[in-house]
């Protein structure tokens, strides 16, 4: 398929801070774009030629992306895949709305993974209420998540014994769930490919992901693991997508277990928050690499220049009186670059910025940026 050039129109299903970053790498390459998000305040809007504030499922918002852009995107799993088939009957749609299909349901993902002969967690699929009344000991203690719209470790419950996930997945309203064996974490990482075919793919560098509460806290880059390990989680990353004939930008998590072996946890059809170290350490960042994928150019080239470790800046960081923190030291160091996404209210648990610290090992640049963010 022939390439899609500057200033052609490009897509995006969602405004969020993934759709603004997106939204800045494609104007800065020559690209106009449109978002569609039905929030007035949609950080993307910004950075963008038009604003469709509308529904996602929204047909005529949805006729108007498919006319007027050469091809569109998303910034998010939890767009009706169905759109994103509609799309595709009039323009160009990567990632293909199967794929995000696979993504927004956690029974399906799961078993597209195993079927790329990758390894997940022990766990149940859970589609009606007879699906959780068989033995649940191979998956105790385990994790309750929802199949769908679960993120940053919300839709999920713990549980020890087997009343336990009963009651619980009763609380969650019987929708369908997995029940997840808990396993024995020595550290989660990511692996983030960029696919335009068979041929054409590129995946960066390794990174290790610690959180707080259940959110994604620091990103740390190269991931303090063995290389041959990293290697081998991004050749998975690579077969995974080749497996789903992926195009685009595709994040994986894995869990590295004691033994240093790996277990793939989930999948985001898009560029991901522990990808945002990126933007100020590779070659070519994972919003450049998205837009080059759903335009059918080469992926570029992901070296990384220097160890990085990323930090997220929730709302929490915010004062009580929606005060800013003091920028002050951040703002002048460096070998550091803030990020911050334009939301004009700091709630608990809401990724307002992140920043990036450049230093000569990734342990060096870990401690820099938790000292830089104490002074916040
Ligand atoms: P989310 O969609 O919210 O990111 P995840 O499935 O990635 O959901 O779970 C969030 C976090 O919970 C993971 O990053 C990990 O720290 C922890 N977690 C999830 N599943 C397991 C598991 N099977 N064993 C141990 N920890 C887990
Ligand atoms: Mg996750």
């Amino acid at each position: 398929m022939a390439a899609i050039l500057p200033p052609a129109m490009l897509g995006i299903l969602g405004g969020g801070q993934l759709g603004r970053m997106f939204a800045v790498a494609a104007k800065t390459m020559g690209y106009r774009v449109t978002v569609l998000d039905p929030d007035e305040a949609a950080p993307a809007a910004e950075f963008a030629d038009r604003h469709l504030c509308a529904p996602f499922n929204d047909p005529a918002a949805l006729e108007d992306l498919a006319k007027s852009c050469a091809a569109v995107t998303t910034e998010f799993e939890n767009v009706n895949a169905d759109a994103m088939r509609l799309l595709a009957k009039t323009t160009r749609v990567s990632p293909s709305g199967d794929c995000v299909a696979i993504a927004q349901d956690r029974i399906v993902e799961k078993a597209w993974i195993a079927k790329a002969g990758l390894p997940t967690a022990p766990y149940l699929a859970i589609q009606s209420v007879e699906d959780i009344q068989v033995e649940l000991a191979p998956y105790l203690p385990g994790i309750l998540k929802t199949a769908r719209l679960g993120y940053d470790g919300k839709g999920q419950v713990r549980v020890s014994t087997a009343a336990e996930a009963r009651a619980a997945y009763a609380n969650l309203g019987g929708q369908p769930c997995v029940l997840e064996k808990m396993l024995d974490l020595q550290l989660e990482v990511s692996a983030i490919v960029t696919r335009v075919s068979a041929t054409q793919s590129a995946v960066f560098p390794v990174a290790e992901n610690l959180h707080a509460d259940g959110i994604l806290d620091e990103s740390i880059v190269p991931a303090r693991i063995k290389p041959a390990l990293a290697a081998e989680a991004q050749a998975m990353a690579l077969r995974l997508a080749e497996a789903l004939d992926y195009v685009g930008v595709l994040a994986v998590e894995f869990f590295v277990l004691a033994d240093d072996s790996l277990v793939v946890n989930e999948i985001a059809p898009r560029p991901h928050n522990s990808g945002h170290y990126t933007l100020t350490a590779c070659l070519t960042d994972q919003f450049q690499q998205q837009v080059r994928a759903m335009c059918g150019l080469l992926p570029g080239r992901t070296d990384l220049l220097s160890p990085v470790v990323m930090v997220n800046l929730l709302g929490d960081v915010w004062k009580d009186n929606g005060a800013q923190p003091n920028w002050d030291v951040l703002a002048e160091a460096p070998n550091a670059q803030l990020h911050l996404y334009g939301k004009k209210s700091a709630r608990p648990g809401r990724k307002m910025g992140h920043f990036n610290v450049m230093a000569a090992t990734a342990d060096e640049a870990l401690d820099q940026a938790r000292a830089l963010k104490d002074t916040l």
